[in-house]
């Protein structure tokens, strides 16, 4: 039978239990044989904000799925180097696995953005769409209408820009993201506004 091949492509700056929840459940419930976390090298949609440096949000994405089976960091966008079109990468993953069947899971925050995509047509040939919804949430209605799979997950109300200033105002992580991530941001003194000013500061 045809691998089936979940794509949940995110910034992951950092990654947390929301994005986790969602891998883990859309994998079961669609028996996918894998889903890749494909880190953005670029983030486009985000292109006025700073982003953290793409190997470090691999390095945490590597660190929170290490003993997750059937979920696994993809460096995929980063490689390729640029703007990091869902495009592209669905491209590459056909290069590779001819026969996969291709699934790209979105949030339905993400899904309604959707429209705003570069060459959506070409995403549309080549894999299918999963839209990840709170349980009791309406049908989405900004998805192009293209079918797609609807899966219920628990939402969890955790983003990465609340704890990007959780780690600025030195408020806790913990159970937000996993342990080995939250060693991670320590220790790359990630979202620290104090450490970022320190380390200005010594900067010749
Ligand atoms: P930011 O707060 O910086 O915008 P984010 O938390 O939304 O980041 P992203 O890396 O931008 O995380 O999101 C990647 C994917 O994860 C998107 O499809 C988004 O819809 C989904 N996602 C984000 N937060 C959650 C959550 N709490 N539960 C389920 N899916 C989520």
């Amino acid at each position: 039978m045809a691998e089936r091949i979940g794509v949940f492509g995110g910034t992951f700056d950092p990654i947390h239990v929301g994005h986790l929840v969602t891998a883990v459940n859309v994998r079961h419930t669609l028996t996918l044989d894998r889903v890749l976390l494909v880190v953005a090298n670029d983030p486009w949609q985000k292109a006025t904000l700073p982003v953290t440096p793409a190997r470090h949000r691999l390095a945490m994405v590597e660190a929170a799925v290490a003993d997750v089976a059937g979920i696994e960091a993809s460096a995929l966008e980063i490689e390729r180097g640029g703007a990091s079109y869902t495009a592209d990468t669905l491209a590459e993953l056909r290069r590779r696995s001819p026969d996969a069947e291709l699934l790209v899971i979105l949030g339905s925050d993400a899904a309604a953005l959707l429209d705003t995509w570069e060459r959506v047509e070409e995403v549309r040939e080549l894999a299918s769409l999963v839209v990840v919804t709170r349980p009791g949430a309406d049908t989405l209605a900004a998805t192009l209408g293209w079918e797609h799979h609807q899966v219920e997950v628990p939402r969890l109300e955790v983003s990465s820009t609340d704890l990007r200033a959780r780690v600025a105002d030195g408020r806790p992580l913990d159970w937000l993201v996993t342990e080995p991530v939250i060693h991670l941001i320590r220790a790359l003194g990630l979202y620290d506004v104090r450490e970022m000013r320190s380390q200005r500061s010594a900067t010749p």
